[in-house]
């Protein structure tokens, strides 16, 4: 049994019966109501069995709405949770975030990851936002749509007929210079992959949000890692990478919103943050980015002596933006160009986090949420005597492949947890090199693991 005591509150009059967190809760401390319903005329949820709660938070992270609070208590004949000896939080090679608030300025929100997007948008100064509503990420069209950043600092919000029309109006306003975002979930990303690659192709810069659900197909609108392949690979024709953050938190889904505009334009690329259901509807405090204001014409055309924005004729000339060339050899020249910026882009941009790494035997690589839920795994874990440690990708492309080769030389086996039915390992068996076991798990249909599983099948697949 756990050491942890846990104890949950529903904010009842929120709550609408949807009964995910029932499903959800590992130790069936939940349940609705059965002859009780709160003002909205939903039953609601409730601990029935308020000793079993464990704390695992599994509960909140699934709730679409936010109602529930987790608070976590250590009885007092419980030994201290053992925790690894030292733990660290290491970043990459490169700063996460670039656009931080002074201390005096820094206000505290509570919001859901989808508005936290659409907030920082506006506040690093994108000029334009193209999208079409899908579960699970309708949130940051609607939130920009209340928000009406066109009153304030002028930026440009458009519900397009279509993902692809939004993709390639997205294309049409990066080939200018401007800082452009769009948004969408996994089948309406696939739809977009034909205008991504048409962006990477001409070098055009843009951000593209994706808040993945379940797939195949139309699948489910559960939450998902199911896209990593998709994102990873490029996603449409061609030779090409997009450059893929992966935000664990609320307060990363803002804080990654200014870092991807920097790296598009850095590297004259389309940027996609790749986030789940659980990340893009749960409620976290957030620190918001400072007002950043959107360029001058002066500025952009300064900045992106490239664009084609209609001063070229009287400044620079004319510019053609198009990922089209008819002779092959120009072709090869093209493409040969590309793969050294991507090869750039390899060396210079990794981002990954370590935690607990340093006395442990076995390593967990996960991503966005399914790392919070390793982290709580990897507690878990040690509590049973098993030294684990988690890798965090925070940049899926590039993939921090040798530092997951150089961490992996002190370890046992690594587990690779993602919700999705094995996409990632494969990666990480390519950077561990044989060396050791490398074992997958993860759930599938928009169903979230709980910690508890995670313990599990690293023991039945590494530690026995
Ligand atoms: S999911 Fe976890 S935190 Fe929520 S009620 Fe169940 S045991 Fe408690
Ligand atoms: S997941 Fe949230 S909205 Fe759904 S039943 Fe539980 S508390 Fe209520």
């Amino acid at each position: 049994m756990s050491k942890i005591k846990g104890a949950v509150v529903v904010d009842v009059d929120r709550c609408k019966g949807c009964n995910l967190c029932v499903v959800a809760c590992p130790t069936q401390t939940l349940a609705l109501t059965t002859n009780e319903v709160n003002h909205k005329g939903y039953v609601y949820s409730y601990m029935a069995q308020p000793d079993s709660c464990i704390g695992c938070s599994s509960c909140a992270i699934v709730c679409p709405d936010g109602c529930i609070s987790v608070y976590k208590t250590k009885p007092a004949t419980a030994k201290p949770a053992v925790v690894a000896d030292k733990v660290e939080i290491v970043s990459g090679v490169a700063p996460l975030v670039n656009n931080v608030p002074a201390e005096e300025e820094r206000e505290v929100v509570l919001m859901k990851g989808n508005e936290a997007i659409a907030h920082a948008a506006v506040r690093c100064g994108c000029d334009g936002y193209f999208g079409y509503p899908i579960t699970p990420q309708s949130e940051v069209l609607e939130t920009l749509a209340e928000l009406k950043p066109w009153e304030t600092t002028g930026m440009v919000v458009l519900q397009a007929e279509s993902e692809v029309a939004a993709i390639n109006m997205l294309y049409g306003g990066g080939g200018t210079g401007k800082r452009v975002m769009t948004s969408s979930a996994s089948v309406g990303i696939a739809l977009m992959q034909e205008g991504i690659s048409y962006m990477a192709g001409a070098e055009v810069p843009g951000v593209i949000v994706n808040v993945q659900r379940g797939g195949p197909g139309l699948g489910t609108i559960q939450p998902s890692q199911s896209d990593y392949n998709q994102a990873t690979r490029g996603g449409g024709n061609g030779d090409y990478n997009v450059i893929v953050l992966a935000p664990n938190s609320v307060q990363e889904m803002a804080d990654f919103v200014d870092q991807a505009f920097e790296l598009a334009f850095k590297y004259r690329t389309p940027v996609m943050i790749l986030t789940d259901g659980v990340i893009g509807q749960m409620m976290e405090k957030v620190v918001l980015p400072p007002y950043k204001p959107r360029r001058t014409e002066a500025e952009l055309v300064a900045e992106c002596p490239w664009a084609s924005n209609g001063n070229g004729l009287k400044q620079r000339g004319v510019n053609v933006v198009t990922s089209l060339e008819l002779d092959p050899v120009e072709m090869e020249k093209k493409n040969l160009q590309l793969q050294a910026k991507f090869k750039k882009i390899a060396e210079n941009e990794v981002r990954y986090e370590t935690v607990g790494c340093e006395d442990a035997d076995y390593l967990i690589v996960a991503f966005g949420s399914a790392a919070r839920i390793s982290e709580k795994a990897m507690s878990l874990a040690r509590e049973r005597g098993i030294k684990v440690g988690l890798f965090r990708p925070i940049t899926l492309w590039p993939f921090p492949e040798a530092e997951i080769r150089e961490i992996s030389k002190t370890m046992k086996g690594v587990l690779t947890m993602e919700i999705n039915a094995g996409q990632m390992v494969f990666d990480v068996r390519a950077a561990v090199e044989s060396q050791i076991p490398v074992a997958h798990f993860g759930r599938l249909g928009g169903i979230v693991p709980d910690p508890e599983e995670v313990v599990n099948a690293l023991v039945e697949k590494l530690v026995k």
